[in-house]
């Protein structure tokens, strides 16, 4: 069994402020934290960690930051295909945080969103029936789409995180077997929540249905029953990955134990997402490959 991530990887870059920069005005500012980010890097990274055999498939620019991204993920278990774009950056996010807490974020999008079915799509070439294929927002909806069919005509388990939001979503449902959202974009996407919300997209074809609602928990709607975890105790740090954590872990628990999801996957991956929102950062923040032993290993 093997994973393919297809999706983004980002530089994430946080700048300290004491305030907001105003238009045209040019202010001091001092190093907060450098990291990788990116959904697809994010959920391939936590995959990887868990002990399952993962590719991310991921769009890079023809620059600086795609050495930077390429060493930072060789420490990662995760095998990378970086598809280097000719003329785009790499995608990157400026985090701008002030002293109370509030922070503005801007990411470029370049790579992410010109990538072409047809750079990805040798990617999975040798991908097998029964596979993992793991997609969030963040392509085009037409790459999403086209990937989506190709994981389906080969047999793969197509898993789906549509975050960032984008209207053509509601079109690629039934080319997913497994869905993973947030209250907002559950809200969004179907107009309801908690159960109605996974019975209309149950509707269109989805299999599995798993809601995050942040501290109160996660849902899974599927096989049996609904059912609900509860969130594990956090003093909470920063939220940043908590649901690539959960999505990421969620997958690895059930597909390493041969399984189809199910309260024990949700239970690691709401322990998993506890470690992460306690500690501040993206790939930093995300629980160790010993972490991530220890958690998998409890029944
Ligand atoms: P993000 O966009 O911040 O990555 P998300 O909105 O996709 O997150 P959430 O529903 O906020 O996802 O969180 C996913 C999971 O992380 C939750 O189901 C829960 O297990 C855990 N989690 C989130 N917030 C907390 C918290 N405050 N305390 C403990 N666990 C939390």
């Amino acid at each position: 069994m093997h994973a393919y991530v297809i999706g983004n990887v980002a530089v994430d870059e946080t700048i300290r402020v004491e305030q907001w920069p105003l238009a045209g005005a040019s202010i001091f500012g001092s190093h907060g934290s450098s990291d990788l980010g990116g959904k697809g890097a994010n959920q391939a990274v936590i995959m990887a960690r868990c002990g399952l055999a993962t590719t991310l498939v991921a769009p890079v620019g023809v620059e600086f930051r795609a050495q930077s991204i390429a060493d930072r993920l060789a420490a990662e278990p995760v095998e990378c295909r970086l598809l280097r774009q000719e003329g785009k950056s790499s995608d990157f996010s400026i985090i701008f945080t002030t002293p109370d807490g509030e922070n503005a974020i801007v990411t470029t999008t370049d790579a992410a969103e010109n990538l072409l079915p047809e750079d990805a799509l040798p990617a999975i070439s040798e991908a097998q029936s029964g596979d993992l294929a793991v997609f969030q927002g963040n392509l085009s909806g037409a790459t999403t789409e086209a990937l989506l069919s190709e994981a389906r005509r080969r047999g793969m388990v197509t898993a789906f995180n549509p975050s960032p939001l984008r209207p053509s979503f509601q079109e690629l449902w039934p080319l997913v077997d497994i869905a993973f959202l947030n209250a907002g974009e559950a809200l969004a996407l179907t107009g309801a929540s908690g159960e109605a919300a996974a019975a209309v997209l149950h509707a269109r074809g989805v299999r599995d249905v798993v809601l995050t609602l942040g501290a109160d928990g996660a849902l899974l709607s599927g096989g049996g029953a609904p059912l609900r975890v509860a969130a594990m105790p956090a003093s909470v740090m920063d939220t940043t990955g908590a649901g690539d954590t959960f999505m990421g872990v969620a997958l690895a628990s059930a597909f390493l134990r041969g399984a189809r999801l199910d309260e024990l996957a949700l239970i690691h991956a709401a322990r998993a997402s506890a470690l992460t929102v306690s500690r501040k950062g993206t790939l930093n923040a995300f629980p160790s490959i010993e972490e991530m032993s220890a958690i998998l290993a409890q029944l």
